[in-house]
C-alpha cells in the first residue's frame, strides 16, 4: 500500500498523541513473588492515552490508516470493542478530531460507557449474551451498509494491531530486561499482545518461553479471552508460538487483585491479576528465571470486581 503526504497539522498531532504511546514503566513484583531466583515484572499498560494497552494498537490502526489514505476527518472509524479498545480509538480519535463509532456489548462497564461518551464516541449496543462475536457481527454489517463513511478498523483481523506490539512492546521489554527475559506470559483477546509481542521475542531469542493463558471462566470480567469461548478467531492468531497454555483461575486472580494493591500499591484490573495468577503459577515450575507479564490496564473501570474483593 502506497504512504500518502498528509496535512501537516494532522503530522504534528500525530507526533504528539504518539508521545503518549508506549514506554510503559516494567515493575518487580518481589513482594508479592518472594524468590531470589526467580523474577516476576508486570508492564504497566495502563500508563499511556485511554489508560490500557489497547491505547498501542489503536494508535497504529488510526496511524497507518491516515497515511495509507483510508481514514480522514471526513470519515468514522468503526469498530467492535469490549471497552479497552474503543476507549484507546476515542482518546485518540479526539486528539486528532476524527470521529469514532463503536459496537459494544450491552453489558460493558458503566464505567466503560461513560468515559466513551465522554470521548464523544457513538455507541452501537449489541446484545450481552452474543460477547464480542455479536459486536463484531454489527460491525461488519454497518459498514456493509455504508462503506464510504466508515472505515472498518477490524482489530480483530488488522494486522497493524500485533504489529504495534512486534515494533514496540517486545523492544521495550527487551531493553528494560537487558535481554534477560526468558519466559513471556500474556492472556488472549484479539490475541494482538500475545502475537506481536512474542513473535519478535521470539526473534531475538527462540529461547524464550512463551505461555498463553485462559481463564477458568470468560464471564467474570477476566477480559480478553472471549474469542475463546466462541467461533470467532482473530484472523492473526497462531496458537503454535505458544511453548505452553495455561488455565487461570477467576478465584485466585481476584485474591491476586488484593495482595498486589496492598504488597505492591498497585490497583490492578481483573485480567491484569489473571496474568500475574499465571506468572505465579509458572514461576512456581522453573528453577531460575526472568518472567515478564503484562497488566493491560487498572482497576479504575471495575467498581462491581472490586466491590466483590473489598467487601
Ligand atoms: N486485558 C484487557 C483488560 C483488555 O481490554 C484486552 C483487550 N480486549 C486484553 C487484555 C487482551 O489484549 P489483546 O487484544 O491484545 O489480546
Amino acid at each position: 500500500m502506497q504512504t500518502l503526504t498528509i496535512d501537516s497539522t494532522l503530522e504534528k498531532r500525530l507526533h504528539q498523541v504518539s508521545q503518549l504511546i508506549g514506554n510503559t514503566p516494567l515493575v518487580a513484583l518481589d513482594r508479592v513473588y518472594k524468590n531470589p531466583k526467580v523474577q516476576i515484572l508486570a508492564k504497566l499498560e495502563w500508563q499511556q492515552l485511554g489508560g490500557s494497552v489497547k491505547a498501542r494498537p489503536a494508535f497504529n490502526i488510526i496511524k497507518q490508516a491516515i497515511l495509507h489514505g483510508q481514514l480522514d476527518q471526513n470519515r468514522v472509524l468503526l469498530d467492535a470493542s469490549s471497552g479497552n479498545t474503543g476507549i484507546a480509538y476515542g482518546a485518540v480519535g479526539a486528539a486528532l478530531g476524527i470521529q469514532v463509532a463503536l459496537c459494544l456489548p450491552e453489558n460493558a462497564s458503566k464505567e466503560r460507557k461513560m468515559i466513551l461518551r465522554a470521548h464523544g464516541v457513538d455507541i452501537v449496543y449489541t446484545p450481552a449474551t452474543e460477547l464480542t462475536d455479536g459486536a463484531q457481527i454489527k460491525a461488519k454489517e454497518l459498514h456493509a451498509q455504508n462503506p464510504d463513511l466508515y472505515f472498518y478498523a477490524d482489530q480483530y483481523a488488522n494486522p497493524h494491531n500485533w504489529q504495534a506490539h512486534y515494533a514496540h512492546t517486545a523492544p521495550e521489554i527487551i531493553e528494560q530486561t537487558q535481554g534477560e527475559i526468558t519466559h513471556f506470559v500474556a492472556g488472549l483477546g484479539t490475541s494482538g499482545t500475545f502475537m506481536g509481542t512474542s513473535r519478535r521475542l521470539k526473534e531475538y531469542n527462540p529461547g524464550i518461553e512463551i505461555v498463553s493463558l485462559q481463564p477458568d471462566s470468560p464471564m467474570h470480567g477476566l477480559e480478553g479471552w472471549k474469542h475463546m469461548e466462541t467461533a470467532i478467531v482473530p484472523q492473526f492468531y497462531d496458537d503454535s508460538l505458544a511453548d505452553k497454555n495455561l488455565e487461570v483461575s477467576t478465584f485466585d486472580a481476584y485474591e491476586l487483585i488484593k495482595e498486589v494493591a496492598q504488597k505492591e500499591g498497585l490497583l490492578i484490573s481483573p485480567s491484569a491479576a489473571a496474568n500475574l495468577a499465571g506468572a505465579i503459577a509458572l514461576a512456581d515450575t522453573i528453577e531460575e528465571g526472568t518472567i515478564v507479564t503484562m497488566f493491560p490496564d487498572s482497576a479504575d473501570k471495575y467498581s462491581e470486581v472490586l466491590k466483590q474483593v473489598f467487601n
